[in-house]
């Protein structure tokens, strides 16, 4: 185990919600702590390429839409192994699987609208933060 950095989106169901900080308050009960972050509205083109893993999958066009339809709030986490961390803390993409006590659990709405997103490997996590932080912005 390890120090980590993993990306965190707070995404548009839960901002809309006004949910950022009862979010960012479990984040740090459960030890992850935020080093940066900054509120966004994505473009087509930037939800497109993040999620471009999911290109071929019939909910990608929804998942795109969804994304750009309020603002986000991107974030880099950093704890002993956050990757996994985070994960845990998230729970499972489906809230109705989600762990009690876990992030989704208590305030995903469905499948698609489940409030956070967070890196599933440090290789993605790596990239993920790359993709929307510059070194400058990363100083803790
Ligand atoms: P994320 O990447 O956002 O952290 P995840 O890793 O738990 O979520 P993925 O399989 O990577 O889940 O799916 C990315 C996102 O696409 C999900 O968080 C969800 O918003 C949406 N999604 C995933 N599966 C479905 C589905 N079957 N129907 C509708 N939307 C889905
Ligand atoms: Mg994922």
């Amino acid at each position: 185990m390890s120090i980590q950095r993993t990306l965190s989106i707070i995404k548009p169901d839960a901002t809309r919600r006004n949910l950022t900080r009862v979010i960012n308050e479990h984040l740090k009960r459960s030890g992850l702590k935020v080093v940066a972050q900054k509120r966004l509205l994505l473009t087509k083109a930037q939800a497109a390429k993040f999620y471009e893993v999911h290109a071929e999958r019939p909910f990608f066009s929804e998942l795109c839409e969804y994304m750009t339809s309020g603002q986000v709030v991107v974030q880099v986490l950093q704890a002993e192994d956050a990757v996994s961390l985070n994960r845990k803390v998230m729970g499972a993409t489906n809230p109705e699987e989600a762990e009690a006590g876990s992030i989704r659990a208590e305030y995903a709405l469905n499948i698609t609208e489940n409030s956070v997103h967070g890196s599933d490997s440090l290789e993605n996590a790596r990239i993920e933060i790359a993709f929307f932080f510059a070194e400058f912005e990363l100083v803790v």
